[in-house]
């Protein structure tokens, strides 16, 4: 079976004036298709700059990253958003909605870089409304929204370009936990529908809704387990 996400020794630093600071440091990972994976490990051992790297929203310094059998490691910045914008729906624990539009607005704005026409837009934004349950709130802006609903419109748009992977970084951050578990149940449905999720959460109740988890530490991979290994120990 072909991976979606294959990573070979990854590496990563981020350079303070000429100071290196390694923060990924060898990674080896294959995600398949239709995985529920989550990304565990301590504040500061590099989730969000893999995630960053695996939505192609930084490059990485050393090693091999393959999406969906393309070799992305040294792709130009604009051919990393081409490849951004065709297979990747990142939510992140701010949300990131733009205040002045609506909801059906900020679900459809994807579709403008992909260069979709406008009826076309809005029908599929609509669509991606109902499937989060929202769509009676189609022409609310974010601040008319609580946070909750924010996140769904957040993972509505994540979902309108049918990206092949859906990119959570702590995605019930900010978000209480009756909240935190509507959006666990959204996501276990949008995976069910076919998706492949990556989620990154420090809760272990959160993690408990992946079917595999993998736990970062120090810029490697300590542990990474299926379900059915998690269960019996
Ligand atoms: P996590 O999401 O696991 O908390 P991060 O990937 O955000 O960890 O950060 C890993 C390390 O890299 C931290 O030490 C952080 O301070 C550092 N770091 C993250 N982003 C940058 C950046 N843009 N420039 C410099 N250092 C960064
Ligand atoms: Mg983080």
């Amino acid at each position: 079976m072909q991976s979606v996400i294959h990573l070979e020794n990854l590496r990563k630093s981020y350079y303070l004036g000429k100071q290196e600071l390694p923060v990924l440091k060898g990674i080896n990972l294959d995600i398949f298709k239709n995985e529920f994976v989550a990304l565990m490990g301590p504040s500061g051992s590099g989730k969000s700059t893999l995630m960053n790297i695996l939505g192609c929203l930084d490059t990485l310094s050393d090693g091999k990253y393959v999406l969906n059998g393309k070799d992305v490691s040294r792709m130009s910045d604009n051919d990393l958003a081409d490849i951004r914008n065709q297979e990747i729906g990142f939510v992140f624990q701010q949300f990131n909605l733009l205040p002045r539009l609506s909801a059906l607005e900020n679900v459809a704005l994807p579709l403008i870089y992909a260069g979709v026409s406008k009826k076309e837009r809005n029908e599929r934004a609509m669509e991606m409304l109902e499937k989060v349950k929202l769509a009676d709130r189609y022409h609310h802006k974010p601040n008319e929204l609580s946070g909750g609903q924010i996140q769904r419109v957040a993972i509505a748009r994540a979902l309108v370009n049918r990206p092949s992977i859906i990119l959570a970084d702590e995605p019930t951050g900010n978000l209480d936990s009756k909240t935190s578990v509507e959006i666990m149940h959204l996501l276990t449905d949008i995976h069910q529908l076919g998706n492949t999720v990556v989620l990154v959460t420090h809760e272990e109740d959160i993690a408990g809704y992946a079917k595999r988890v993998v736990r970062l530490r120090d810029g490697l991979i300590e542990s990474d387990k299926k379900k059915e290994e998690l269960i019996t120990g």
